[in-house]
């Protein structure tokens, strides 16, 4: 039987410690806050002042666990994208140290009141399932891809349409879903050549049992966007599977910055005000949290927005990457380079934004449908090739970037 939860139930969040993690399941404490319901959110230490900022002005509370050493792990890397290469040995081993953060959990579990009702914990932090069952807690685990996105990986699966002869890029039809044509390099080279002796696939497989087991799926989409997908996740996957999403919606309202405010604003809200009030359109070009660009890609996108004449807003996470000579000075009229973390849904909702050049990380694709903003998709890594033929093919809501070395697939 589903228990029922209301007001007065406790609930336990635990993300993982990346910001395209955090960030959705932040938005769900706020649902869950509205419906009087008691949230712990649970991180560690450095990314405390991110959670507190982010849940300010709610009554969530904040608890943080020590985060494991590791040997290649800097001290004070706490996050994905702190780590100095997005690299799969160290990120499977920034991933698997989490677990070490077990007896931290259960002690926390043990002395939380009210009782936990359910948690929600993301997939990656699949021990948790362990902890979860010891207490007798439910846990739901949170997946951050959408319906599309896991359909594919499951058809291209178990069709084999991924170990067949052909070459990395040429289209193969997926039977189930005979519109859909899809290459090998759609998928990260772990996913379409698994080796039960790599500790990628040892932590994937770890996620896939632990979910098994766990008592349900929340996932960050809804059923109006794909349905095809949910009903085909709700048929194949156990256990049951929950659309939430988007979740990006939970609590949006533009910031007013009037009276003592105004000094909040930031430059680059200020910079879209002017562009509105010229009714110039801008193009938003942003890669996400941790995307690694390669500095030849950052040099093609410098010359591709300075060439294309459009006014843009262009956010850099590379920090060692430094613009060409004179850049900023020839393009300031009409574009604005920023290297700060900047409130993504605020620039999106911004009336000025009419196009976001995207890497297609699920939740910017899904910041970038509900506020209504045409994508031009350039992924980078993980399911983000599946995400911008999502945005392309199926809800057609974007355009991918043509590559003349088909880096963009
Ligand atoms: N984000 C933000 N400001 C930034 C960079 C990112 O608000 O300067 C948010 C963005 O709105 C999204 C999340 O961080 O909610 C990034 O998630 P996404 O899935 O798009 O990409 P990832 O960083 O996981 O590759």
């Amino acid at each position: 039987p589903i228990p029922s939860y209301g007001a007065g139930s406790h609930v336990l969040l635990f993300p993982f410690m990346s910001k395209g993690h955090t960030v959705p399941l932040i938005h769900l404490a706020q649902i869950l806050l509205r419906r009087s319901i008691s949230v712990t959110v649970v991180t560690t230490p450095a990314n405390h002042s991110f959670m507190a900022e982010s849940l300010n002005g709610t009554v969530a509370s904040i608890v943080t666990l020590p985060f494991p050493t590791a040997t290649n792990i800097p001290a004070g890397v706490e996050s994905t994208d702190k780590l100095p290469s997005m690299g799969l040995p160290l990120f499977y081993e920034f991933s698997t140290a989490t677990s070490a953060m077990q007896p931290h959990f259960e002690q926390l579990l043990e002395t939380l009141v009210p009782r936990v009702s359910f948690m929600v914990t993301d997939g990656f932090l699949w021990w948790t399932l362990h902890s979860a069952k010891k207490f007798r807690i439910p846990r739901l685990v949170y997946f951050g891809m959408s319906c599309y996105s896991t359909s594919l990986c499951m058809e291209a699966r178990s069709s084999k349409i991924l170990s067949g002869p052909q070459p990395d890029h040429e289209l193969v039809e997926l039977t189930r879903f005979p519109w859909i044509r899809l290459c090998k390099e759609d998928f990260d080279f772990e996913y379409r050549n698994p080796d039960p002796n790599t500790p990628g696939f040892v932590f994937n497989m770890k996620i896939i049992e632990s979910t098994r087991e766990s008592y349900g799926i929340l996932v960050n989409s809804f059923y109006e966007l794909e349905p095809t997908f949910v009903d085909y996740v709700s048929k194949e996957c156990s256990p049951k599977s929950w659309c939430v999403g988007p979740l990006c919606l939970a609590e949006w309202t533009r910031k007013v910055y009037e009276g003592g405010d105004e000094k909040e604003k930031p430059r680059w809200v200020t910079w879209l005000d002017q562009r509105l009030e010229e009714k110039s359109s801008v193009l938003y070009a942003a890669f996400g949290s941790q995307a690694e660009i390669s500095r030849e890609q950052l040099e093609e996108i410098a010359k591709g927005l300075e060439e294309s004449k459009v006014s843009f807003l262009w956010v850099i996470r590379k920090e060692e990457w430094g613009l060409p000579d004179g850049y900023e000075e020839r393009v300031k009229d009409r574009g604005i380079v920023i290297r700060e973390w900047v409130d993504q849904r605020e620039i999106l909702m911004h009336e000025s934004v009419e196009g976001f050049l995207s890497h297609c990380g699920w939740n910017s694709v899904m910041e970038s449908v509900t506020a209504g903003v045409p994508i031009v998709g350039w992924p980078i890594m993980a399911e983000q090739f599946l995400n911008a033929r999502m945005v392309e093919e199926e809800v057609k809501v974007g355009v991918r970037v043509e590559t003349c070395d088909g880096s963009v697939r």
